[in-house]
C-alpha cells in the first residue's frame, strides 16, 4: 500500500481492498470467549498476589524480585483495563466494569475517565485537535525551560511523561467535565478517582506507611519508566490530518493504522508480558478484539517497527521534537 503524501496518507487509498475484506471477516469472528477470559483473569490475579507477597518479604532479593514483577503486573493491569473499558474482555458488561475498577487500583488510571477519553481517542484518531489524548500544549507554546526539561528527562529515562499525561488527561476533573458533560458522567468519573484514592488509603492504613512504601514505591517508579516509551510509541510523531486544509470527519477504523503504530517485540514478550497490546495499529482497526485474541491476527503493514529500532530512533531525538512535532516537520520516520 503506497503512502502518497505525508499530510493525508489516505488520499489515494482504495475504499476497501480484497485483502482488507478477508482481514475484516477474520476480525469479526474474534470476540469474547468466556473460558479464555476466566483463565486470563485467574492468571493475572495469581501473579499479582505472588508479586505482592514477594514485595512484602524482609529479604532484599525477594523484595526486589517482587517489585520488578509488580511493575510488570501493573503494566499488564493497564492493558486489561484497556480491554475492560472497551467492554471487550468479558461478555458481561458488569464483569468488565467490576474488573475495570480493580485494574484501576493497580494501573492507577481511573476507570470511567479512561473509558470516556479512550472512546473519544478511537473516534478521533488522526485529528490532533479532537483527540483528547493528544497534549493540549502546542509546540509553539513551549518555553525554553519546558523544552530543556522534556529533552533532559527523555534522554535520561526520567519517568515524567506517562505520569504527567495521566494526571492531565484522566485526573483533571475540570477538563473532563468540559469534554464529557452531564451529571451521570461527572459522578462516574469522580467516583472512579475516589475509588483509587480510597483503595490506596485503606492499604496505607492496613499496612502502615513503611510497608506501603515497601510495596508500591519502587514498583511504581519502574511502572512509569516502562510506561513512558510504551505510551509514546503508540501515536507520537506520526503525521495527522491537517485541520487547516482537510474536511474534518472521523477516520474509519480500518484506516486508523495510518495514524497508529504497531511495535514488534519477540513473540514471547508480546504473548506473556504485553498481552499483544503492542499491536496498537491492529487494535485501532478492530477495537472489539479482546487482548487474548489479538495474537491471531497480523499487524497491519503501516507504521510497523521493531521495538529496538523504535527506541534507537526515538532516543536519538530531542524529546520535545519527538513529542510535539511529527515526520513532516523533522523528516524522521519511526
Ligand atoms: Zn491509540
Ligand atoms: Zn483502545
Amino acid at each position: 500500500m503506497e503512502v502518497v503524501t505525508l499530510n493525508n496518507p489516505l488520499s489515494e487509498k482504495p475504499a476497501v481492498s480484497d485483502e482488507e475484506k478477508s482481514r475484516i471477516r477474520l476480525a469479526a469472528s474474534l470476540r469474547q470467549q468466556s473460558l479464555k477470559a476466566l483463565i486470563g483473569i485467574i492468571w493475572q490475579l495469581s501473579i499479582t498476589g505472588l508479586a505482592i507477597l514477594l514485595s512484602l518479604q524482609g529479604q532484599w532479593y525477594w523484595w526486589l524480585l517482587g517489585q520488578m514483577a509488580l511493575s510488570i503486573v501493573m503494566v499488564q493491569w493497564f492493558f486489561l483495563l484497556h480491554d475492560f473499558g472497551h467492554g471487550s474482555y468479558f461478555k458481561s458488561k458488569k464483569l468488565n466494569d467490576v474488573f475495570g475498577l480493580l485494574a484501576s487500583v493497580f494501573s492507577l488510571l481511573p476507570y470511567y475517565p479512561w473509558k470516556l477519553v479512550h472512546h473519544a481517542h478511537h473516534k478521533w484518531t488522526g485529528w490532533r485537535e479532537f483527540d483528547p489524548t493528544i497534549p493540549e500544549r502546542k509546540f509553539e507554546e513551549l518555553t525554553p525551560g519546558q523544552i530543556s526539561l522534556v529533552d533532559f528527562c527523555w534522554k535520561y529515562w526520567i519517568p515524567i511523561f506517562a505520569f504527567s499525561y495521566t494526571i492531565q488527561t484522566f485526573y483533571k476533573l475540570s477538563r473532563l467535565r468540559l469534554l464529557f458533560p452531564g451529571k451521570r458522567n461527572d459522578q462516574k468519573m469522580s467516583r472512579s478517582i475516589y475509588f483509587i484514592a480510597l483503595a490506596h488509603l485503606s492499604m496505607l492504613i492496613l499496612l502502615g506507611p513503611i510497608l506501603y512504601i515497601q510495596l508500591w514505591l519502587l514498583a511504581f517508579i519502574l511502572y512509569l519508566t516502562i510506561s513512558d516509551p510504551m505510551l509514546l510509541s503508540q501515536h507520537t510523531h506520526l503525521d495527522y490530518h491537517d485541520i487547516e486544509i482537510e474536511d474534518v470527519k472521523p477516520v474509519r477504523h480500518i484506516d486508523q493504522s495510518f495514524f497508529s503504530r504497531s511495535i514488534v517485540y519477540p513473540l514471547w514478550m508480546e504473548k506473556y508480558l504485553l498481552y499483544f497490546s503492542n499491536r496498537h495499529g491492529l487494535h485501532h482497526q478492530f477495537p472489539w478484539i479482546p487482548t487474548y485474541q489479538l495474537g491471531k491476527m497480523e499487524n497491519p503493514e503501516e507504521n510497523r517497527i521493531s521495538w529496538l529500532e523504535w527506541l534507537r530512533i526515538a532516543k536519538s531525538m530531542p524529546g520535545h521534537l519527538l513529542i510535539f512535532r511529527s515526520t513532516k516537520h523533522t523528516g524522521v520516520k519511526l
